[in-house]
């Protein structure tokens, strides 16, 4: 079994979700982490093959 670093995190296990809000008639935007659905917070992804 092979991991590799996960693409969509780049192996921090969380990708940045800009979040968009408003506070009193002010828009905010905020960039919040958000656990990478991709690897599950491991950073790593396993199980890729060359050819399956
Ligand atoms: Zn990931």
């Amino acid at each position: 079994m092979i991991n590799t670093v996960c693409q969509a995190c780049s192996g921090d296990g969380y990708t940045p979700q800009p979040l968009f809000s408003v506070v009193d008639n002010e828009p905010h935007t905020a960039v919040r982490p958000r656990p990478c659905r991709w690897c599950g917070k491991t950073g790593t992804r396993r199980g890729i093959r060359p050819r399956d």
